[in-house]
């Protein structure tokens, strides 16, 4: 099945959509975006996808006129048309359509919604990944989910021409996140993860994984970790909600050791039971 597209209100088949060449998405990747997963026409951890989304327009300051629930509605049409029971969807919005120039369009100009859904089965077997760190060349607004990728397109690049699946960003070595998941350790038992501050996107997976080891006891630090302290971790692991989370088996070429198994298997099944159980499924 082919992916379903949206823009400003009209639907049909991706391949037959058309931006117009003066949306300021083209030209400045001026806008912000979500994606997740949604099972039978329900998206998992909609209102933290939602609430990240109207904190990105806020930040960009993109007066996008759509209410959370008429949003809702335009995503829910999308993905009735596409008839996907496992589906990826992605939304933007751009500051709207306009000719180049860098200040911000008059009032009169709105922003526009552009969607896709795509087929899209979610990953919940935690498979390992092999990692490759990667200098953090990015600006000081990370934790807004703006199009600008530029960074992090070059660092997974590299990543896979190194045969590797995932970028480690990191900052004079201490990481910060990957380049579209965040990364975390385990070691003695605990979680360490980057706080959330402008640095990294303040991934909803993230969130998720903080919620499970919570529930289990497992002690949550938000606090930065250094190239060398993840090297030697007992765990890194990696989440997105594309990607569900995984763990890391090697970086930089060496081996990790995953000496916290039974302690990565348990959170891996209880992100397993809270996705099923609330895709009901
Ligand atoms: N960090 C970056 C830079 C990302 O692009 C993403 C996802 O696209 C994430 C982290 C993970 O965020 P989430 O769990 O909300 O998908």
């Amino acid at each position: 099945m082919s992916a379903t597209g949206y823009y400003n209100g009209e639907i049909g088949p991706i391949e037959s959509m058309r931006v117009p060449m003066n949306d300021r998405a083209v030209y400045f990747g001026d806008g912000c975006y979500e994606a997740g997963l949604a099972v039978n026409g329900r998206l998992f951890r909609r209102d933290a996808h939602f609430d990240r989304f109207y904190r990105s327009l806020a930040g960009l300051r993109i007066p996008f006129a759509l209410s959370r629930e008429a949003l809702q509605r335009e995503i829910d049409r999308c993905l009735a048309a596409s008839g996907e029971p496992y589906a990826s969807v992605y939304w933007q919005v751009s500051r709207g359509t306009d000719a180049r120039h860098h200040t911000f369009p008059d009032e009169t100009v709105s922003p526009n919604l552009l969607i896709t859904v795509s087929p899209k089965a979610p990953d919940l077997s935690g498979a390992p990944m092999k990692l490759l760190t990667v200098p953090d060349v990015r600006f000081f607004m990370c934790n807004v989910k703006t199009l600008n990728l530029i960074p992090n397109i070059l660092a997974i690049q590299q990543a896979k021409e190194a045969g590797a699946d995932e970028a480690v960003l990191h900052r004079d070595g201490v990481v910060t996140e990957g380049s579209h998941t965040n990364i975390h350790i385990i070691r003695d038992g605990a979680l360490f993860t980057h706080p959330l501050d402008r640095l990294i996107l303040p991934g909803v997976t993230r969130g998720v994984l903080l919620e499970l080891c919570r529930a289990q006891g497992i002690a949550v630090y938000e606090t930065p970790f250094t190239i060398d302290e993840m090297k030697r971790a007992d765990e890194v692991l990696i989440t997105s909600s594309i990607l569900g989370i995984h763990r890391a088996s090697m970086i930089d070429g060496a081996p990790v050791e995953n000496r916290a198994d039974a302690l990565y298997r348990a959170l891996v099944s209880a992100y397993r039971d809270c996705f099923c159980g609330e895709m009901r499924i």
